[in-house]
């Protein structure tokens, strides 16, 4: 389970400006589960949309957006739509953005953040990973984070010590950044490299405290009793 949230609306318009149409898909995997992007989120999503006057070519919800060979499968049929969109509005974890990204040749924007659970959060198949930092940055970076892909995770742009497009700090890693500056030019959006991200709060990867507090972690519901008497 991943667990993901959505963004405020304000800034999901905001990473739109300047797309005419868009598509908009979900997920009826974790992101149906938790809220984020089932289809009722989807319908809310491209109602408010054209409340504002945004043109919406289509939607769709994939069953794990995760699962790049099911996506192409449950998108080919869909392509007129898609073709019609200048962009995606993708409601799901940083997994599932990047997992779309990656087989759809059009900019991606992401309508979540991924939040931290603290814990073990199954496997999936494929080599798009998330940090879970609560404050996704996908839209900036052609769908590729830039948290697992730069050995620095650095946020606004490469170091400079890449080497024939290898990172520096390991020959056999690409470098992430060339990764994203090819993605960005592949969909005609280097205009984003001028993003400035700021600072990233690290505090939003800690689990949220009201979570903390369920009986999953709570610390003296699960400790041994102190008489050493046998939990019931
Ligand atoms: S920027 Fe990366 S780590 Fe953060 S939510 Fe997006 S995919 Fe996950
Ligand atoms: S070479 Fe690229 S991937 Fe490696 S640390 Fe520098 S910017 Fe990040």
């Amino acid at each position: 389970m991943i667990r993901s949230e959505q963004k405020p609306f304000e800034e999901i318009l905001g990473s739109l400006e300047g797309d005419e149409s868009v598509f908009i898909l979900g997920c009826g995997g974790c992101a149906a589960a938790c809220g984020s992007g089932g289809e009722p989120e989807v319908l809310d999503m491209r109602a408010r949309l054209e409340g504002q006057g945004k043109s919406v070519s289509g939607h769709a919800v994939v069953d794990f957006l995760c699962q790049k060979a099911l996506v192409i499968s449950r998108l080919g049929a869909r392509r007129a739509e898609l073709e019609a969109a200048d962009s995606l509005l993708v409601l799901t974890c940083g997994v599932g953005v990047q997992a779309v990204a990656a087989v759809v040749a059009r900019p991606v924007h992401p309508g979540c953040n991924t939040v931290s659970l603290g814990g073990a959060k199954g496997e999936w198949q494929g080599a798009e990973r998330c940090l879970e930092c609560g404050d996704c940055l996908l839209d900036a970076t052609g769908g590729l984070c830039p948290l697992t892909l730069c050995s620095k995770g650095l946020t606004n742009g490469a170091c400079g010590g890449a080497k024939r497009g290898m990172c520096e700090v390991s020959e056999h890693r690409p470098c992430g950044w060339e990764l994203i500056y090819k993605r960005l030019a592949s969909t005609g959006r280097l205009e984003k490299l001028r993003t400035f991200v700021p600072p990233k709060a690290y505090d939003r990867m800690r689990p949220r405290a009201e979570w903390l507090a369920t009986s999953v972690w709570d610390i003296e519901a699960h400790a041994p009793p102190a008489d050493g008497a046998e939990r019931r």
